[in-house]
């Protein structure tokens, strides 16, 4: 199975997985970049995932549907665009015979999902569309902080080699954040370099790996004292760890 990041509007990646006949995209914004990969590589579209609702990730799907030659799967309680087939938590789809399960992740949208694939012969595959981002995590457009964390602390407790397949490339200035919060994280500041590096090639960022993510996303580690300890000087409530998150994500919203 091939794992590609079609790079669409300025910072989005639209997922594509194929295994060399057919492929399945995730949250296609714009129908271009995805109709030039599989016209380049001769592929078939079999499927459409969709994890939340914004035009950015729904933009390009009744475009698709002409070439789709299976169906396209999007959260049950989101406006997306119809048909498709709504999943709930728990939930399960096979695609290129490959078994992805439904998280529901609210916090950045209301009934935002993602799928989670287990892995047989490579590693697993999270695509978590804007609730987990490389160093960071999505702004809560329709959850309390509350649901973020939970939905965030679901993720984080996936296999450490999950492949992290976000919608976004906002990881450099993510880290930014990060160190901010966190200026003696050994493991960030590396990261942050190698990360660098990337984007100075013009390669992206991702994906990243859940084992990563835990080691220097603050926002999977409001349990961490040095963490706590920031989040209490910006004004977090108590070291609860979703009043930390919290208090990192207002931080975060004014961070430049
Ligand atoms: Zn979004
Ligand atoms: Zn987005």
């Amino acid at each position: 199975m091939n794992l590609t990041a079609l790079p669409a509007f300025t910072d989005n990646y639209i997922w594509m997985l194929d295994d060399g006949t057919s492929a399945v995209v995730v949250d296609p914004g714009e129908a271009a970049p995805v109709q030039a990969a599989l016209d380049a590589r001769r592929l078939a579209l079999a499927a459409i995932l969709v994890t939340h609702h914004h035009g950015d990730h729904v933009g390009g799907v009744d475009a698709l549907r002409s070439r789709l030659k299976g169906p396209v799967y999007g959260p049950r309680r989101e406006q997306i665009p119809t048909p498709y087939v709504a999943l709930d938590d728990g939930d399960a789809v096979e695609v290129l015979d490959q078994r992805f399960e439904v998280i529901e992740v609210p916090g950045h949208t209301a009934g935002h999902i993602a799928y989670f694939h287990a892995g047989r012969e490579g590693a697993p595959i999270l695509f978590c569309g804007d609730t987990l981002f490389s160093g960071g995590c999505g702004r809560l457009f329709e959850g309390t902080p509350e649901q973020m964390h939970r939905s965030l602390s679901r993720l984080a407790a996936l296999p450490g080699d999950s492949r992290v397949c976000c919608a976004h490339e906002y990881t450099l200035s993510n880290l930014k954040f990060a160190r901010a919060v966190e200026p003696d994280n050994a493991a960030l500041a590396r990261y942050s370099a190698d990360c660098e590096a990337l984007r100075a090639d013009n390669r992206p960022t991702l994906p990243s790996s859940i084992a990563v993510e835990r080691e220097v996303n603050p926002f999977l580690r409001c349990d961490q004292s040095a963490i706590v300890r920031s989040a209490t000087r910006h004004g977090a409530a108590s070291t609860a760890g979703s009043d930390v998150f919290a208090a990192l994500r207002r931080w975060k919203n004014d961070f430049r």
